[in-house]
């Protein structure tokens, strides 16, 4: 949405081309409404009312215009609505009866009136609210593009392995504190170098794509997968006790095998799965070592298969 704040000495500063494109005749320049995370989960992501949009719902859940899949986030957390009085806009939070509420410049509030700079709190996700002229949204859409880039592996479109350090030790932590189950699922692709061997390089990245693909189709939008390695890949599972990684894994599994890979036709795509389910107070790295030796039995069993830890 483009909507409009008054030019004075505290204005934007803008370039001559810049002011003029964005100024009207009444000496207002278009600002959009912008919802940034500052800190914790997801920081740097940005979320911009468009168009005729008035008002954008902010939750874990797909539903929502702004997507913040974090544990700590209610699946319909907050709505943010705007609307002009005389040229100027206004912009107001609602908290839409959120589990951890929402919280305005550090007081927990039903509602709130939103001035630009405002913090606002969702669970641990830190927001500002900002009206942005132009240059400040080219900018914003720069470093998100760029963040985004940093986040994620551009092979297997998972989370590269550095995100594991920074975002998964605070959903276990949250899980801990709240006496939830975190599972941790480790997958090794079978036989790989074979396929490699036999196919080509190419065709050996174009399966990794795929089971990146696979993974993420398989897994919730709160769910971390992560490539790991070479042809390995890790999914933490917030939430889900050791039955349901189970299941997540062998639901994995079954979509590697119905991937027909191009080039390899003959290949039946395969991996092998460790489950492991956290125990009191363990650290992340040692559920995923946990998760690693149920791998290796796995592997030691036939491959194509799902091992539990004990
Ligand atoms: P196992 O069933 O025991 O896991 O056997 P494996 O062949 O999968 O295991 P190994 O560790 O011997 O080989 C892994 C292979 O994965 C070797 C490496 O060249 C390949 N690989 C790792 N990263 C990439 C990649 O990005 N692209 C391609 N095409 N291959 C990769
Ligand atoms: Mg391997
Ligand atoms: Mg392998």
């Amino acid at each position: 949405m483009r909507i409009s704040r008054a030019l004075g000495s505290s204005g934007p500063t803008l370039t001559a081309g810049e002011r003029d494109a964005a100024a009207t005749a009444d000496g207002v320049v278009e600002v959009a409404p912008a919802l940034t995370v500052l800190d914790g989960p997801f920081l740097g992501q940005c979320y911009r009312l468009e168009g005729v949009q008035r008002s954008a719902l902010i939750g874990r859940g797909t539903e929502s215009h702004f997507v913040l899949p974090h544990p700590t986030v209610s699946r319909t957390h907050a709505r943010v609505f705007v609307w002009k009085v005389q040229e100027l806009e206004k912009a107001k939070i609602v908290d839409m009866n959120s589990r951890n509420g929402t919280y305005h410049n550090g007081v927990r509030v039903d509602e709130a009136v939103l001035e630009p700079g405002d913090k606002i709190h969702l669970g641990d996700v830190l927001l500002r609210f900002d009206l942005l002229d132009p240059t400040e949204v080219r900018f914003l859409d720069t470093m998100n593009a760029r963040a985004t880039e940093a986040r994620l592996d551009p092979l297997t479109g998972l989370c590269r392995r550095s995100v594991l350090v920074q975002e998964a030790r605070a959903a276990l932590s949250q899980c801990q504190a709240r006496g939830e189950p975190f599972c941790a699922i480790m997958i090794d692709l079978d036989r790989f170098k074979v396929l490699n061997d036999t196919f080509g390089h190419p065709v050996g990245d174009e399966a990794l794509r795929l089971a990146g693909a696979a993974v993420k189709r398989s897994v919730r939008e709160v769910d971390l997968a992560v490539r790991y390695g070479g042809e390995e890949m890790v999914v933490l599972l917030p939430g889900a006790g050791l039955s349901h990684g189970q299941v997540v894994a062998e639901r994995i599994r079954e979509a590697f095998r119905s991937q027909p890979i191009e080039g390899a036709a003959e290949w039946v795509l395969t991996a092998s799965f460790g489950v492991a389910e956290g125990r009191f107070g363990e650290e992340l790295g040692e559920i995923i070592r946990r998760a690693d030796l149920a791998l290796l039995a796995a592997k030691r069993a036939g491959r194509d298969r799902v091992a539990v830890a004990d």
